[in-house]
């Protein structure tokens, strides 16, 4: 890995609309000097205040990161800090004008394709990793989720998805600086269960859902109803399940697409540590409220 830290080569801009509230930004990811971490800024609002992204300010978990300080929110952060984390991107400032970040296809693959077009730069300043003392574990025995974290000489994770799903099964995927984020992780789309969603929709999340931003896995039979009431809701004509199980023709990125996605989340929200930890990541069925209580556990003990 790297031993300096880097920035961005120059501005790129992004629109779109949101997956859960489904307001729509325009964003500008910016270059920002060595030692000032990922940071947004609500250009909306007055004076421009800005978030750091790290755990502290983690606020609401539900099915995304969101990130606040006083009245200044951020929602969904996670794939594009993935992205950061993932390409070795220690500074940067993430400016929007509404408040989530666009959800464009669903991964991380409009981001990277701008960023690794220009490589990035390099900051010249010794990039600083983080060290653990002991193993930290956190687990949700309601889900059965857990993480588990222990020192190491570079930074890894291995993640396992088990939804007792007979569409995407068991799927265990792996990460560490040797992998090639651009191509292996960046790519993979965000997904949920068709079952799932006029429970999410009432619940005031997916709202920008669309069937270009999101896979959708139908697990226990679809009726017509249902699919009139999502088509309708969603405004998607023409809506069927293919044979083997998704929702309308969807081809995969990858055939463990679901499992690389979880990662995607994984990375993003452990990148708000703050910083490259020296530390084995090992994570069962992990969402981004376990992952984000253990990023500030982490921050805790690195202090
Ligand atoms: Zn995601």
């Amino acid at each position: 890995m790297r031993n300096c830290e880097h920035t961005i080569k120059k501005t790129y801009y992004f629109e779109g609309k949101g997956l859960h509230t489904g307001t729509y930004a325009h964003m500008k990811l910016k270059p920002a000097p060595a030692g000032s971490g990922i940071k947004f800024r609500r250009v909306d609002l007055p004076g421009k205040p800005v978030i750091d992204a790290i755990a502290d300010n983690v606020s609401n978990t539900a099915r995304s990161t969101t990130i606040s300080r006083k009245e200044t929110v951020a929602v969904t952060i996670e794939h594009i800090t993935s992205c950061l984390f993932g390409l070795g991107v220690d500074n940067a400032v993430i400016e929007l004008d509404n408040i989530e970040v666009p959800i464009l296809d669903g991964s991380a693959r409009y981001y990277v394709d701008a960023i690794m077009k220009d490589g990035l730069v390099n900051q010249g300043v010794t990039r600083r990793f983080l060290e653990l003392t002991e193993p930290v574990e956190v687990e949700d025995s309601l889900s059965g989720s857990w993480i588990k974290v222990e020192p190491a000489a570079a930074p890894s994770i291995d993640l396992t998805v088990d939804f007792g799903s007979r569409i995407i099964g068991v799927q265990n995927v792996h990460w560490d600086p040797g992998v090639d984020y651009a191509s292996e992780i960046g790519p993979s789309r965000t997904f949920c269960f068709f079952h799932e969603i006029e429970y999410l929709f009432r619940n005031n999340l997916i709202k920008g859902g669309d069937l270009d931003n999101a896979i959708v896995i139908v697990e226990q039979e679809a009726t017509d109803e249902q699919l009139k009431w999502v088509s309708q809701v969603f405004g998607l004509p023409d809506l069927h399940v293919t044979d083997d199980g998704y929702l309308n023709n969807l081809k995969l990125n990858f055939p463990d697409e679901c499992g690389r996605h979880k990662l995607l989340d994984l990375i993003g929200d452990i990148s708000l540590v703050g910083g490259y930890l020296n530390a084995h990541v090992t994570a069962f069925k992990p969402g981004h409220a376990l992952n984000t209580r253990l990023a500030k556990i982490l921050r805790s003990k690195i202090k």
